[in-house]
């Protein structure tokens, strides 16, 4: 009678998960009168800012918000823009036109 030998070595799992979907945030289950407690103590442009990484935030700060930062200081201004900035690596900040300009590679 033949014998089987089988060696068994340990397979590594992977505890990273492929996600197709991020979760949503925790934040979304906060009652709504929290929700707008928390956004009235923003400055104007977080306010915006905060309105524009999902629609159910957005739904939450008012429309009028974003128009608000459009006669605002000047100062209110550059803190927005250097903020989407941030998000928008191929991107600067013109202070001379108050714009965001893409980047020549
Ligand atoms: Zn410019």
């Amino acid at each position: 009678m033949a014998t089987i030998t089988m060696q068994c070595e340990p397979v590594q799992v992977s505890t990273m998960t492929l996600k197709t979907e991020p979760e949503p945030s925790p934040l979304l289950d906060l009652p709504l009168d929290i929700m707008f407690e928390i956004v009235d103590l923003l400055p104007l442009h977080s306010k915006v800012i905060f309105s524009q990484t999902c629609s159910d935030l957005r739904a939450v700060v008012k429309n009028e918000t974003a128009q608000k930062l459009l006669s605002a200081p000047r100062a209110e201004r550059v803190s927005y823009l250097r903020l989407r900035e941030k998000a928008m690596p191929h991107y600067r900040l013109c202070y001379m036109c108050m714009r965001l300009h893409k980047l020549e590679v």
